[in-house]
């Protein structure tokens, strides 16, 4: 277990390999940050920006199998 309770490592619940903790990074004006979850359908204002309540904003982390390549993301 990490910090926040969440373990370094998992198994894959299609294969049963390995999987590893990360995180998705998205690249914006070249800096890169962890994707957040929001929710809801992404709705754009009149000055086409994406509405986002930060309030509501989580932190999203992705475990990615080694053997087979499947994904899982946890907004927690
Ligand atoms: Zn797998």
């Amino acid at each position: 277990m990490e910090a926040d309770g969440h373990p370094a490592a998992r198994a894959c619940g299609k294969c049963g390999g390995r999987m590893e903790r990360g995180f998705a990074a998205e690249n914006s004006q070249n800096r890169y940050s962890p994707v957040k979850w929001h929710p809801g359908a992404p709705e754009r204002s009149w000055t086409g920006m994406y509405k986002i309540d930060k309030k509501q904003l989580r932190d999203v982390m992705a475990y990615r199998c080694e053997r087979c390549g499947m994904i899982e993301f946890y907004a927690a």
